[in-house]
């Protein structure tokens, strides 16, 4: 689908650092421990293009990554870490507003959620810069092969509820995971049809 594959562009930590607006782009959101890296690298085909390093406090970057010539994949810092200090979450939470709203080619944010728990608080808080910044998302659930039908619909109803309250959010949830590849090519499609 994306002729030439992907690979790493690069780690942006200020909005000079962003690569040329010259292609749509999309970016991948979500709460640590989500299972976004995972999901990256099922997407990609590629082993360990996102790593999975989530240390809290560190500096965080906005890592570039080219789907052949026509996209990029946009991978955001995971959220949620209680223990970061307050310093670098500020720092990020303005990079992340500037970077939202002034992207001219970012054309749809795609917000990562947990199957087996749905929308939680820190979640609708994105949710609410993304309506602010007027960028279309969608929720992908993760880690399916890990919920039990009673649970799934559960979860379902209660992001859908959550999602009922922002208006830049896609109703239809796509459900994946990345351990028995369910959802990916359906992904990848998405992605490769947004122009
Ligand atoms: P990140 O912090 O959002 O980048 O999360 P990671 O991609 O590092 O994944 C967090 C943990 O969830 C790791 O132990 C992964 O192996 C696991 N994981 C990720 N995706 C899946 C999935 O689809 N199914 C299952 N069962 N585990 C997953």
């Amino acid at each position: 689908l994306f002729a030439g594959g992907a690979d790493f562009l690069k780690g942006v930590v200020a909005m000079d650092g962003l690569p040329p607006a010259d292609r749509p782009e999309v970016c991948f959101a979500g709460r640590s421990n989500v299972g976004k890296s995972t999901l990256i690298n099922a997407l990609t085909g590629r082993k360990a293009l996102a790593r999975a390093s989530n240390t809290p406090g560190r500096t965080q970057e906005i890592n570039f990554f080219t789907l052949g010539e026509s996209h990029y994949l946009v991978d955001l810092p995971g959220y949620g870490y209680a223990e970061a200090p307050m310093a670098v979450v500020k720092q990020w939470q303005a990079l992340l507003r500037a970077y939202l709203s002034g992207r001219a080619t970012l054309r749809r944010a795609f917000v990562l959620i947990d199957a087996r728990h749905g929308a939680k608080a820190v979640d609708a808080e994105i949710m609410g810069l993304l309506d602010k910044a007027a960028v279309p998302f969608q929720v992908v659930l993760t880690k399916a092969d890990k919920v039990r039908r009673a649970d799934l619909d559960a979860a379902l109803a209660r992001t859908r509820t959550v999602l009922a309250k922002h208006p830049a959010a896609y109703p239809e949830l796509i459900l994946t995971s990345s351990d028995k590849g369910e959802g990916i090519a359906s992904l990848r499609a998405t992605i490769a049809g947004i122009t």
